[in-house]
């Protein structure tokens, strides 16, 4: 691993002076003083929790951010017509402190303006997820992930604390040793049901110029994982990750930072990330390009055809696909929508899993992120983890298969991650019945914590959200 200690210099295009005037404004602590930072967040807070204290309707409400939500789109959402919390002013990086490689930010910070202010220390997020404007309060509530995830588990793992306004409109401070700890631990992968994160302290983590990355290519599932198992005993690079174009053909992506380049690479316009892991032995690319090699879609890139990506490659990246896809939610297939969702297995049971996957869905490319278990979630059943041995997990992303028949193959999937040992993120369609949901996530957990953060369920408990409301029903 390399050992990241010079200061990367920002990308020609981030040093024009009106570029860098905008970087300098999104961090609080640059344009006042520390103690005028934090009066102004505390009037942020102040006047959110006082539009929580005070609402009276009947519920449920949703929050109103700045950015898009990084959601599989859905037809029918009924968040859509929610009494709505406006929480978009959150959005200041209220302080960066390079000594102690802390950064204080609000909830609504996306990460492409935190790898902006944070790259001019010298600091990067440890986990940064790789849609530019997923936020750092979604990414704890929505259980973000990268190549970094390998060694550090998901970015709320690299959280410190939580400012979080519960539903009834009070403030409290979570960190993993407080009496809040529970709240700490379960705020992560609550999908915004027990309250709103408004404040997020968390660590960085030193960063060079440019990201070497390296292909190992492998002919079958065994050779993969015994592969990704290698690197993680070895922790031997700075970065890892893959795809897997089709069974005997499963690319490992190793990154590791660096100070020089001979060349650098874009994906941002015409070039297609995913598609150069097949074809390359090795590639470099700019700090923040690499974090975002698959902003344009991780394997479903928009459009198609190179003369239209060549003509609009540029303005349809994954924020504005989001955003058109909301805004015309209304043509989204209610019936058999397509399939974008990402699953957890442990490491030792995903090559049988790929089997029973290659062969019910046939779907290839998937996205693999290696994924340490760094400590056994709060939010998960306790029996989920019974008797098993790993100490990683891959994550394996499907983005955009079309249902065929007329099978519903989000349920094939939940079926067989049941039969598997897996677990599925609940960003897409899910179609759990109440009771199964509650065998896989952790109830007495989940119940104690709402019953202190949201008694009056303004928020949906977290199956009434994920499962019914996202799909339309009632
Ligand atoms: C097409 C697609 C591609 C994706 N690719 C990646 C990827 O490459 N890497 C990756 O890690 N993840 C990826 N994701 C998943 C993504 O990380 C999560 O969905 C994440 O939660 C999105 O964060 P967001 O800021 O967009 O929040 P939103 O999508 O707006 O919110 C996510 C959930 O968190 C809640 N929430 C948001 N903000 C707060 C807050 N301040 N306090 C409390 N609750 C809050 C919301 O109510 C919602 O339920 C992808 C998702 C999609 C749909």
């Amino acid at each position: 691993m390399s050992d990241a200690t010079a200061i990367p210099r920002p990308a020609l295009v981030d040093r024009l002076p009106w570029r860098r005037r905008a970087a300098r404004r999104r961090v609080c602590a640059e344009v006042m003083d520390e103690a005028a930072c934090e009066r102004l967040h505390a009037a942020k807070v102040e006047r959110i929790a006082r539009q929580l204290r005070e609402y009276s309707g009947p519920g449920p409400v949703s929050l109103r951010k700045r950015a898009v939500a990084h959601q599989v789109p859905k037809r029918g959402d009924l968040r859509r017509s929610d009494d709505k919390i406006d929480v978009s002013d959150l959005t200041a990086i209220l302080k960066i402190d390079p000594e102690r490689r802390i950064c204080v930010a609000e909830s609504g910070v996306t990460f492409v303006d935190l790898v902006a202010a944070t790259l001019r220390h010298g600091l990067v997020p440890i986990v940064v997820p790789e849609l530019k404007t997923i936020t750092i309060g979604g990414a704890v509530a929505g259980c973000s992930i990268e190549s970094m995830s390998y060694r550090f588990g998901g970015f709320h793992d690299t959280c410190l604390e939580y400012e979080v306004i519960t539903a009834t409109g009070e403030v409290l401070v979570c960190t993993p040793e407080n009496e809040n700890a529970l709240i700490f631990q379960m705020a992560h992968g609550a999908f915004g049901t027990l309250g709103i994160i408004a404040r997020l302290t968390f660590r960085l983590i030193p960063a060079k110029r440019f990201v070497k990355i390296t292909y190992e290519k492998h002919g079958s599932y065994e050779a993969y994982m015994a592969a990704i198992q290698r690197h993680f005993e070895a922790q031997d690079v700075d970065f890892m990750d893959g795809i897997i174009h089709a069974p005997d053909e499963c690319v490992l992506s190793l990154g590791n930072f660096v100070d020089e380049a001979p060349y650098t690479s874009n994906y941002q316009w015409v070039k297609i990330y995913y598609e150069s892991t097949r074809r390359r032995r090795e590639d470099y690319l700019g700090t923040a390009d690499y974090f975002f090699r698959y902003n344009r879609g991780v394997t479903n890139v928009r459009p198609r055809s190179l003369p239209a990506r060549i003509l609009f490659g540029r303005l349809l990246d994954s924020t504005r696909v989001l955003q058109i896809a909301e805004k015309l939610n209304w043509i989204l297939p209610a019936e058999q929508p397509p399939i974008t969702l990402d699953v957890f297995l442990p490491i030792s049971r995903a090559p049988k899993f790929l089997r029973w996957y290659a062969e019910e869905f046939g779907f290839f490319p998937l996205w693999c992120v290696p994924y340490r278990r760094v400590r056994d979630y709060e939010w998960i059943a306790d029996r989920w983890f019974e008797g098993m041995e790993d100490r990683l997990f891959v994550d394996l992303a499907i983005y955009g298969m079309r249902q065929r028949g007329d099978k519903n193959y989000h349920r094939v999937m939940e079926k067989g991650l049941e039969a598997h040992g897996g677990i599925k993120t609940l960003i897409s369609h899910n179609y759990y019945e109440e009771e199964e949901f509650w065998t896989i996530w952790n109830r007495p957990n989940y119940q104690a914590a709402k019953a202190r953060m949201d008694p009056r369920n303004l928020f949906r408990d977290l199956y009434t959200k994920t499962c019914r409301a996202a799909r339309g029903v009632r």
